[in-house]
């Protein structure tokens, strides 16, 4: 047993390889020709586990995919955006490596227990936080698979390896070029517990049921199957769901919030952080449904939340404190307050600062508000009665999947 931020967590007896199906919002899987388009989750949701999850706040990739492996939420891990303002210095940050982890992750502990542990990413951006910690294990990401080497990333000749060349950044393929190079890494034996992760570049772009996201799904659907087929434990999860962020005539519906502060309560009132933006901003123009405001004069706190909560498209605004305490995020990284966007609305800073010619006519598609929380979880194989009833006394969180995948399985 291995113990990780609290909780308890068995080898592998087998090998288990959990995927995190980017912005895999559950409407993905609950089309009518599902049958068809997702023929292998299908049946692991009919004879294995499939519940709804909730997501980590707010709902993006790092602080997601950051809980998934630390399995707890980003009041304890620290990453609760993929962008933030350091207080201390004011400065604005991409977080792009492991710098900002306050916790180890089921994957370094797993490693450092003497599990072959493989961890594979879409971006690179995510690669290192992944990679935290974790010793002698392989961790690499199909946009930089071209540059993988045994020193920094435990593996190398990747592209070999998958056969065929490391994906362009904004093709579907970036993802199924992940699942692929798991596939190759199990049938070779070369680790025991995997953590798979996606890109979500198709789900910004196309809604549930669109031939394009059918597609995509269909693929990444035969590859699941691969690697349950291959005799591994398959634990599926997302790290957020998606919406359509449109007006009625599907122009982007978007609350340009730190404009219309600024307007209301002098010029640099206010500064607007988007924890959304991030190194791939071509199908979302860096806008989501949460933002972080923080004062920049000295105004009265309550007032300019009052106006922010009065804003069309503005679902709900809490302090920090209440924020940091209600969605279990690190109170240090908190905004003055934070804007939460409704279902169909996302929230920018200022025009100038969300360029959306990269949606090319596609509707803007988004989240990382409260209508993204929910998510599905499936779990290849039937688990044992606790697990089952887990469900009934509290609400299951995507990072509860290691747990599941590892400690959840009835008997065979
Ligand atoms: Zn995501
Ligand atoms: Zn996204």
């Amino acid at each position: 047993m291995i113990q990780v931020n609290g909780r308890t967590y068995a080898k592998p007896r087998r090998p288990t390889v959990v995927v995190c199906l980017d912005g895999c919002d559950p409407r993905y899987l609950d089309v009518g020709n599902a049958s068809e388009v997702f023929p292998n989750i299908s049946r692991m949701m009919r004879e294995g586990f499939f519940a709804l999850a909730d997501a980590a706040m707010p709902t993006f990739t790092n602080p997601n995919n950051v809980s998934i492996v630390t399995g707890a939420p980003p009041a304890l891990h620290g990453i609760s955006g993929n962008y933030y303002l350091d207080r201390k210095t004011g400065e604005e940050i991409m977080i792009v490596d492991a710098s900002p982890m306050r916790a180890t992750t089921i994957l370094a502990e797993m490693s450092r227990g003497g599990v072959r542990v493989a961890a594979i990413t879409a971006k690179d951006k995510l690669r290192k936080m992944l990679g935290h910690r974790m010793e002698g294990g392989i961790c690499f990401s199909s946009e930089k698979a071209a540059h993988a080497t045994r020193a920094e990333n435990g593996i190398d000749n990747v592209e070999a390896l998958v056969g065929r060349p490391s994906p362009d950044m904004y093709s579907p393929d970036l993802s199924l070029f992940v699942l692929d190079a798991g596939i190759k890494l199990l049938e070779q034996g070369r680790a025991d517990l995997f953590y798979l992760s996606l890109s979500d570049l198709v789900q910004h772009a196309h809604g549930p049921g669109e031939r394009e996201a059918d597609a995509f799904h269909n693929a990444v659907d035969a590859k699941v199957g691969r690697l349950a087929s291959l005799g591994a434990v398959v634990g599926l999860i997302a790290d957020h769901g998606m919406n359509d962020k449109t007006n009625a005539d599907g122009t982007p519906r978007v609350v340009f919030l730190e404009e219309e502060l600024n307007h209301r309560f002098g010029a640099d009132a206010v500064r607007v952080i988007c924890p959304i933006t991030d190194p791939f901003v071509k199908h979302h123009g860096a806008l989501g449904s949460f933002v972080r405001v923080y004062l920049r004069k000295p105004l009265e706190l309550a007032a300019v939340m009052d106006a922010a909560a009065a804003l069309p498209g503005i679902a709900l605004v809490l302090d920090g404190k209440s924020a940091a305490g209600r969605y279990e995020m690190p109170l240090d990284r908190e905004g003055d307050f934070v804007a939460i966007g409704d279902t169909h609305a996302v929230i920018g800073a200022s025009r100038a600062e969300h360029d959306l010619t990269g949606l090319h006519g596609h509707r803007l598609r988004s989240h990382g508000g409260l209508s993204e929380q929910v998510v599905p979880f499936i779990v290849s194989h039937p688990v044992n009665e606790k697990y089952r009833n887990l469900e009934r006394t509290r609400r299951l969180r995507n990072f509860d999947i290691f747990d599941f995948a590892l400690n959840g399985l009835a008997q065979a």
